[in-house]
């Protein structure tokens, strides 16, 4: 992974995003930074959202220089803003997905403060689209590493997060939340992801992207009209 305090001096913030599927191995590599920063003996708080009861109680990330510290859960945005210690260098915020969309200007406000912020998540729900919160800070992140599991259909890297139910694939109706483990989600790839829908079809599909291709013509002659 890029290390990008390299290109950075003093006093400056950015915002990292580690994001990808399920079991993708976001949570290892968001511990390995903030181990690294303990290491470099900087104050650091890490948060993750309560709603992961799988893990309910405090996590606590420790280096063998003896630092160590908890990740505390939190249930919404204004709950990191109001942990946020002035003194603190890095912060960690795992499974954010979960959180509401303040939690991005929370995080833009610790950067634009002078800390490193470090950002866990999924980037996509069981249906493949973009995941609460998770979108915005793709977007205004510095960096972006996303990492891949493996597809447990057909063995190539899994991008899509399957839900199952009974053994079966959820459908696109189902409910955007639904915190589980291996008997709830598999990692799949594109092509193994499977979504059954009874109200989305393939003709609603063509047509919104006809709609979509009339309406760029149009444009199209707009612009290409000079002025007189
Ligand atoms: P995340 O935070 O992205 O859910 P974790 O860091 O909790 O990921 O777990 C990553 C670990 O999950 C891997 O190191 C591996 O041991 C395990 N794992 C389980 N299923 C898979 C899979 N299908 N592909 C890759 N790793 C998997
Ligand atoms: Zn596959």
């Amino acid at each position: 992974m890029r290390d990008i305090a390299l290109y950075h001096g003093e006093g400056h913030g950015w915002i990292e995003v580690v994001t990808g599927v399920m079991f993708s191995g976001k949570s290892e590599e968001m511990i390995r930074r903030v181990r690294r920063a303990l290491i470099a003996r900087r104050r650091v708080q890490v948060f993750k959202s309560a709603l992961d009861v799988r893990y309910a109680g405090v996590m606590r990330i420790s280096s063998h220089n003896g630092a160590e510290v908890d990740a505390v859960p939190v249930r919404n945005s204004r709950e990191v803003l109001e942990q946020a210690h002035p003194d603190t260098r890095v912060f960690a915020v795992d499974e954010v997905q979960f959180l509401d969309e303040g939690i991005v200007d929370v995080i833009q406000l610790l950067a634009d403060r002078g800390a490193r912020v470090i950002v866990a998540g999924i980037d996509m729900d069981f249906r493949g689209e973009p995941f609460g919160p998770m979108g915005r800070l793709l977007a205004v992140a510095e960096t972006v590493d996303k990492l891949h599991a493996i597809c447990v259909r057909c063995g190539n890297p899994a991008t899509r997060n399957q839900r199952l139910v009974n053994g079966e694939p959820a459908p696109y109706e189902a409910p955007v939340i639904q915190v589980g483990g291996h008997e709830a989600y598999e990692a799949r790839c594109r092509r193994c992801h499977e979504v059954p829908s009874a109200t989305r079809d393939q003709t609603s599909l063509l047509d919104a992207l006809g709609a979509g291709a009339e309406h760029a013509v149009v444009l199209t002659h707009e612009s290409l009209r000079r002025p007189a």
